[in-house]
C-alpha cells in the first residue's frame, strides 16, 4: 500500500501542474478507449454482478457522456472568479486540487459510481486511489487499465487491492487527503468517523429509500410506464430508485392493477441475454435478505399483490400493499425489486409520509397540476425532486443526499467542487 500511496504523491506533483486542457486531453482518450471497448466491459459487469446487459450497456454508455460533459465543461467551472470589491483590491478565487484523495465504491453501478468520483476529480488536478467492491474486482481491474491503455501516467489512477477492514489505516494516512464513499450506512459511518479523526474532508452518497408520489390527478399510464423503470432498473438494486409508493386513495386500486400487469410482463432470465429486464440478485445474500424483509412485513400485515417468492438469489418482482409505517419495506431499504404500495388522502399527508424516513436522497411526484406543486418543494427533505420523472443521475445536475443518505454533491459544477481548495487570494 505504501508503494502505491507513493506512486500517487509522486504523480499528483507531476499532475496538479499539468495544464488543464492536457489533463482533459487525456480524459478525452480514456473516453475513446472506454467506448472501444464497450461490449467487453458491459458483458465484464453483467457476468460480475448480473446485471441485464442492455442496462450495462447504457451504464457504460452513461460514463462516456460524463466525460464529455467535464471535458466540455470543466474549464469553465474551475476558472478563476474574480469578486470586485469598493476598496479597488483585487479579489480572487482559485480551485485548486487537494492530492490524492481515496474512493470507496459500491458493486451496483461497478463503473458509473468510479467514474462519477474519479473523472471530476483527476480533471480537477486530484490523483485518485480506488478500493472497489470486494464482488466486482474484474470491473476494478478493468477501469484501472483503461487509464493505463488510454495513456494516462502512472499513478494518476490506481487500484487498491485492500479488504474493507484496511481503509480506516489508508485514511489515517498523511499523504490521502479525503475520502469519498458510495455505499450503505455502516460503511459510510465507519469511513466519516475515522476522516472526522484525523480531519480529512469525507463525501458520502449512501442508501435511499425515495417515495413515488401519485396525486389524483397524475396521468396513471405514464406513471406506471416510469415506475416500472424507477424500481425495477437494475433489478431493484438502486439507491435512488422508488421504493416507497404513495398512491393518492382514489386512483390506488387502479394503479395498483395497471402495475400488476406491467411488472408481470417484465421479462426474466439471463442477463446476457438482451431481451431479459430482469436479472437474480449480484449475491444470494442480498436476496436472503430482501426475502427477511418482505416475510418480516407479510408477517406484520402486509399483503402481497404480486411476486414475494426467492428461488436461490433471483427474487421475483413483487408488489406489497397494506404497508404501515412501521414494516421493514416502508423503514428500511429494500435494494431489490419490491414495490412497497400505500395509500394518501391529501398532499399534505403524501409530503408527511415521503419525509417519515431516515433518508433523504430524493422523491419523484406525479401530477398535472404541476403550478400547484411547485409550492411545496421545499417541504420535501431531500437532495432530489422530480415531479412527473423518475429520480436520475445527470453529469449536468448535482446529486446528493441529505439526513442518512450521506453529505456533499458528486456530479455539475458543485461535484467537480467538493475536492478542491477554494483559495481566496487578495491583492492590495
Ligand atoms: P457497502 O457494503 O457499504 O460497500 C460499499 C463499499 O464500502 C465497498 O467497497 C465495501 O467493501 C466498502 N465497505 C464496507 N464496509 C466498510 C467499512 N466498515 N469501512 C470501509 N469500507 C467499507 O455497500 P454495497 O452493498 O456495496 O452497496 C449498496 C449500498 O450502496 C446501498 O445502501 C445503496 O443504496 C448504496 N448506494 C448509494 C449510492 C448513492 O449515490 N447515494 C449509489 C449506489 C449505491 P467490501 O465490498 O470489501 O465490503
Amino acid at each position: 500500500m505504501q508503494t502505491k500511496i507513493n506512486t500517487a504523491e509522486e504523480a499528483f506533483r507531476y499532475w496538479k501542474k499539468t495544464p488543464i486542457a492536457e489533463r482533459i486531453a487525456h480524459i478525452q482518450n480514456l473516453k475513446n478507449t472506454l467506448h472501444e471497448h464497450r461490449e467487453q466491459h458491459a458483458t465484464l459487469i453483467t457476468q460480475e454482478m448480473g446485471k441485464p446487459i442492455t442496462q450495462s450497456l447504457a451504464e457504460v454508455d452513461k460514463c462516456g457522456v460524463l466525460c464529455d460533459y467535464y471535458c466540455e465543461n470543466a474549464i469553465t467551472l474551475l476558472q478563476t472568479k474574480h469578486i470586485p470589491t469598493d476598496e479597488g483590491h483585487e479579489n480572487f478565487v482559485t480551485y485548486e486540487p487537494l492530492g490524492v484523495l481515496l474512493g470507496v465504491m459500491p458493486w451496483n453501478f461497478p463503473f458509473w459510481q468510479v467514474f462519477r468520483f474519479a473523472i471530476p476529480s483527476i480533471i480537477a488536478g486530484n490523483v485518485v486511489m480506488v478500493k472497489h467492491a470486494s464482488n466486482v474486482p474484474q470491473s476494478a481491474e478493468s477501469i484501472e487499465a483503461l487509464f493505463v491503455e488510454s495513456g494516462f501516467p502512472i499513478g494518476i489512477y490506481q487500484n487498491l487491492h485492500i479488504s474493507s477492514d484496511k481503509v480506516a489505516e489508508v485514511i489515517a494516512h498523511p499523504q490521502i487527503k479525503a475520502v469519498s464513499l458510495t455505499g450503505s450506512e455502516a460503511a459510510g459511518s465507519a469511513v466519516a468517523s475515522q476522516a472526522g479523526k484525523y480531519l480529512k474532508k469525507s463525501l458520502l452518497e449512501l442508501g435511499g429509500s425515495n417515495a413515488f408520489i401519485v396525486c389524483e390527478d397524475a396521468n396513471l399510464d405514464k406513471a406506471v410506464a416510469v415506475a416500472v423503470n424507477a424500481r425495477m432498473q437494475n433489478t431493484g438494486q438502486s439507491c435512488i430508485a422508488a421504493k416507497r409508493f404513495l398512491i393518492h386513495e382514489t386512483v390506488f386500486d387502479v394503479f395498483a392493477e395497471k402495475l400488476k400487469q406491467a411488472l408481470s410482463h417484465l421479462k426474466t432470465g439471463d442477463p446476457m441475454d438482451p431481451e431479459t429486464q430482469i436479472g437474480s440478485l449480484a449475491r444470494l445474500d442480498l436476496a436472503e435478505d430482501l426475502e427477511k424483509q418482505v416475510n418480516k412485513s407479510i408477517e406484520m400485515g402486509a399483503k402481497v399483490l404480486l411476486g414475494g417468492k426467492r428461488n436461490g438469489a433471483f427474487y421475483e418482482p413483487t408488489i406489497l400493499t397494506n404497508i404501515t409505517t412501521e414494516m421493514p419495506v416502508f423503514k428500511e431499504e429494500t435494494f431489490g425489486p419490491v414495490a412497497a404500495l400505500i395509500s394518501f388522502e391529501t398532499l399534505e399527508e403524501a409530503i408527511s409520509i415521503s419525509n417519515q424516513s431516515e433518508f433523504g436522497l430524493g422523491v419523484c411526484i406525479f401530477t398535472e397540476d404541476v403550478a400547484s406543486l411547485r409550492n411545496h418543494i421545499s417541504e420535501f427533505n431531500e437532495g432530489a425532486v422530480f415531479i412527473n420523472e423518475m429520480v436520475k443521475s445527470d453529469p449536468r445536475l448535482p446529486f446528493g443526499g441529505i439526513k442518512k443518505s450521506g453529505y456533499g454533491r458528486e456530479l455539475a459544477e458543485e461535484g467537480i467542487k467538493e475536492f478542491v481548495n477554494i483559495k481566496t487570494v487578495v491583492i492590495r
